[in-house]
């Protein structure tokens, strides 16, 4: 029978659980799922048509170095290849039918479940006015996307990064080192805002300045005209500026909308589930980025972009499919390479104290971050003994340490 007829099964019972989405977090929860014990089959449907693989270098190693990306597998092709367990890439899941209890593909073929997860991360925002990707226009979500922006930093002369984030500022960093001229602007009146605290944004703010980076913040363009194979970026103010390629980092959205076209409830912040990643209908499950999930330890729902807790949620949402024990409760942090600045944060950036450990300006620094005295996330920079203390003190939900604390405070 040809593939695209391909009817895999339609009796649940036979058809074991699907997974929407080959991403890390649906990795880690076919891994989870397998070490609580479940030997029945699993269907991994993912929409890229490469093997599962790690995200973080795509802005980093392979925006690089050609060849990179044959090093960032997630796992074994073997684990996706057993009696048990198949993966369909280059897929899509059209329609899901929770009545039936099946998913069909945009192929036609239908697949049972018995149980499903959806773990379909998230796409990055588009900017209206620019024209979509190709045309000089790059956004950074997969391997294809890493590919195609290095092969087009090879030959540029002049980029701008619209969107001062974690992706925006990896890339800014590579092609400054390429030798482009490179602009970035962002919205916010600091980089990073979101991400990092005002410290680290104003460390990064001086390194990219110094590395050769013009950077433009509180600065959001009002229009974009492409003719001529180049870009014009103009404010209101009058201003222009004119480059061969434009980086689009504006932030993510989650991709639910195939969840709610069935009719589960979802948040503007992504599919609603509760602390074991079950959805509002019976069976359907959804984990990591795409989830607007509840944590028993701030005991509310949120919504987090990070590797961190793709793997974490996937892990604990996989288990739960089989065998539920706690409610999710991690504490997640995100790292960022640029130049030679090693970045780590670790639980949350707010708080209402900022405690500085170290010298801003030898770029090797911590800074605790403190609500009501406790504290509650921690910002390393090229400090890895610091994140340690620090991870501790957050995860124990601790004051600062008497002796940190009299050696920040001196
Ligand atoms: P971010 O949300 O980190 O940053 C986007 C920035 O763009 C914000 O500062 C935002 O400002 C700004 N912005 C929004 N609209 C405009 C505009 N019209 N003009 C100029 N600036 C604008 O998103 P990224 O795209 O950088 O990264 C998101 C993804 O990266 C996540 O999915 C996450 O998984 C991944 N990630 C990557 C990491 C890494 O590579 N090291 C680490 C952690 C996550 P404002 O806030 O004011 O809207």
């Amino acid at each position: 029978m040809a593939d695209s007829l391909e009817i895999l099964t339609v009796g649940a019972q036979e058809a074991g659980i699907v997974i929407v989405g080959s991403g890390l977090a649906a990795v880690c929860a076919l891994e989870a799922m397998r070490e609580a014990g479940y030997v029945g089959q699993v269907t991994m449907i993912g929409e890229e048509r490469q093997m599962p693989y790690d995200r973080p270098p795509l802005s980093k190693q392979v925006l690089k170095e050609p060849g990179a990306e044959a090093r960032i597998d997630l796992r074994d092709a073997a684990i996706f290849d057993t009696p048990a367990t198949r993966l369909r890439r280059g897929r899509c899941v059209a329609e899901i039918d929770a009545r039936q209890r099946r998913v069909v593909l945009d192929d036609g073929a239908v697949v049972g479940y018995t149980k499903l997860l959806l773990a379909t991360g998230s796409r990055p925002r588009v900017l209206p006015g620019l024209p979509p990707a190709g045309a000089g226009v790059f956004y950074l979500r997969t391997l294809d996307d890493a590919v195609a922006l290095r092969g087009a930093l090879k030959s540029a002369t002049s980029l701008a990064v619209v969107g001062g984030g974690v992706i925006g500022l990896e890339v800014a960093a590579t092609a400054v080192a390429l030798g482009v001229e490179t602009t970035v602007i962002e919205a916010s009146p600091r980089l990073m805002s979101r991400a990092a605290c005002p410290q680290l944004s104003e460390v990064l703010e001086e390194e990219h300045r110094s590395r050769g980076v013009r950077v433009l913040c509180g600065a959001t363009p009002s229009a974009f005209d492409f003719s001529g194979n180049r870009h014009t970026i103009l404010w209101s103010d009058g201003r222009t500026l004119e480059v061969d390629m434009v980086l689009v980092g504006v932030g993510v959205t989650p991709e639910f909308d195939l969840a709610e076209r069935c009719g589960i409830k979802c948040a503007p912040e992504g599919i609603v589930v509760d602390g074991f990643g079950a959805t509002s209908i019976p069976g359907v499950y959804a984990a990591g980025e795409v989830a607007f999930h509840y944590n028993g330890r701030v005991a509310c729902h949120q919504r987090q972009e990070n590797w961190h807790h793709a793997a974490a949620h996937g892990r604990h949402v996989g288990a739960s499919m089989i065998e539920p024990g706690a409610v999710y409760q991690e504490i997640c942090g995100y790292w960022s390479d640029q130049y030679d600045l090693n970045i780590q944060v670790f639980g949350a950036v707010t708080g209402d104290e900022h405690v500085v450990r170290g010298d801003l300006s030898a770029r090797r620094f911590a800074v605790f971050h403190l609500a009501a005295g406790v504290v509650v996330g921690i910002t390393a920079v090229n400090s890895p003994s610091d994140l340690r203390r620090g991870k501790k003190l957050v995860r124990e939900g601790s004051s600062l340490e008497p002796e940190i604390e009299s050696i920040v405070r001196a």
